[in-house]
């Protein structure tokens, strides 16, 4: 393939990305299991690993268990010493052999690649994703994008194999100039994939806060001047270096704002849990001020405190509920108060995705919606805003509810039963809003658990096959 031009900024976008600095961060990383197996971690980091966790890992090395070969081990210096104190962020971070007990899963949840029209792009609703960097300062063992951070090989629908490229911002730019240009010349949808505009970009990876201020503020202009409305940026960084959101980056973020007042800004942070923010004691209870309110970590809240004060940014957090991190609909309850209180908006939560080795991670999708439900009881409107959502290959859909008991006259739901409707579908979304009854099932972690108790299916989630041209469905459901 050959190479595409290099983006060459416009005067405006030279004189924003001119004053921008760049700090270095010392995050004190540590990368992969060698520094623990050889003792080369610093001294008070080498107990994070027992003796006999260290024995077992290292028996797997090189073995098709390999817990470093399905997804690198790394972490912090600030991430370990919230760890120290906190099992559920030990779990978050800490590499076991139970990973790989169990290779079940897809290489490409959701069939991403059918939505790649361009290396390093995701585009299947009105907003395009981009993989912008390929690592974060730390891994979450139960990353849903292990191949594209494990640098894995992946099957495209064309039949070749190769590794997920990462986004260039001059082939980037062109494909929605072009794409943008067909929606308008063909009265707001485009004429093959039937797409509205491309209107909000997310730079994601990996973490985009792992570039440096530079390389984000090129991504932020280039966008912009091609008239994006509202730029996201998905990142975990608050949690584990939230000194990354200094005064260089927020200037950076404040030059953006001043240069193209009109585009929106959005941090999709990632917080699983409250330990991941909130101050603890010696005994690992949350610290309470005189008031009663819960301490955040001092680098955590000055960081917050920082992009709440911009009221053009807007802050949203979702998470995956994990086994054994926050399958606890206390701490969940605890996370969206305190998250809600700084001014940060509660988002989605998420159901784990049928990544490889996902039964290790996953808890089943009613369990999941009973500790959500129970978390948010007590909390008023504004604290209970988000919602469950599951990646059906379909598009974004909400699990909505799960009854006791049956409905009465359907047949198939004495058991009771699970509601999920559509809320993002691709192309025009022609299949928002719709539902789906399954009769219950306890155990089921993703969607073939349901299979053989589909009750109602307007939403055609079990009638569904891959899309054949990149963002169009192969097959509408009646
Ligand atoms: S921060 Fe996000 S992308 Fe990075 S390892 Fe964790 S889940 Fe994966």
């Amino acid at each position: 393939m050959s190479k595409s031009p290099k983006h060459v900024p416009t005067a405006r976008e030279q004189a924003f990305l001119d004053r921008v600095d760049n700090p270095r961060y010392e995050r004190g990383m540590i990368n992969g299991l060698a520094p623990f197996f050889d003792e080369r971690a610093p001294q008070d980091m080498l107990g994070f690993y027992s003796p006999a966790e260290i024995d077992a890992l290292r028996e797997l090395k090189n073995t098709d268990r390999d817990v470093e070969a399905r997804m690198p081990v790394k972490i912090t210096r600030h991430y370990f010493d919230l760890a120290r104190r906190s099992r559920p962020i030990q779990h978050i971070v800490k590499a076991s052999p139970e990973e790989t007990q169990d290779l079940a899963g897809s290489e490409d949840p959701g069939f991403q690649m059918d939505y790649s029209p361009v290396e390093g792009l995701l585009h299947k609703y009105e907003m395009g994703l981009m993989y912008v960097t390929s690592t974060c300062s730390a891994h979450c063992r139960f990353c849903y994008r292990e191949e594209l951070i494990g640098r894995k090989e992946i099957e495209r629908q064309d039949g070749t194999v190769a590794k997920k490229g990462l986004a260039q911002i001059s082939e980037i730019t062109s494909y929605i100039r072009s794409h943008n240009e067909r929606v308008a010349a063909n009265g707001g949808l485009h004429p093959e994939s039937g797409r509205e505009k491309l209107r909000e970009m997310l730079l994601s990876g990996g973490d985009p806060l792992i570039l440096s201020n530079s390389k984000i503020a090129a991504w932020l202009a280039a966008l912009a001047e091609v008239d994006i409305e509202s730029i996201r940026i998905g990142t975990k960084e608050m949690a584990f270096f939230p000194q990354r959101f200094d005064d260089a980056f927020l200037a950076m973020l404040d030059g953006f704002h001043a240069t193209y007042p009109q585009v929106g800004l959005r941090l999709m942070l990632h917080f699983n849990h409250p330990d991941e923010f909130l101050a603890k004691d010696d005994k690992g209870h949350y610290i309470e001020d005189a008031s009663g309110f819960l301490q955040w970590v001092p680098a955590t809240e000055r960081a917050m405190r920082g992009l709440v004060s911009r009221g053009w940014i807007s802050i949203e957090n979702q998470a995956p509920i994990i086994k054994n991190v926050n399958d606890d609909p206390v701490a969940l309850r605890i996370m969206q108060r305190a998250i809600k209180r700084v001014g940060a908006e509660n988002h989605y939560f998420f159901c784990g995705r049928d990544i490889v080795a996902h039964r290790a991670f996953n808890v089943p999708i009613e369990t999941a919606w009973n500790i959500l439900n129970e978390s948010q009881k007590g909390l008023s409107g504004v604290e209970n805003h988000a919602r469950l959502s599951i990646t059906h290959y379909r598009g974004k859909t909400e699990v909505c509810a799960v009854t006791e008991g049956p409905i009465p006259g359907l047949a198939g739901s004495e058991g009771g039963v699970v509601i999920f409707k559509i809320l993002r579908n691709a192309a025009s979304a022609p299949h928002r809003g719709k539902v789906c009854i399954v009769g219950r099932n306890p155990e089921a972690i993703w969607f073939d658990g349901y299979e053989d108790r589909v009750l109602f299916d307007e939403a055609g989630l079990f009638d569904y096959s891959r899309v054949t041209v990149p963002g169009v469905e192969a097959q509408e459901a009646s």
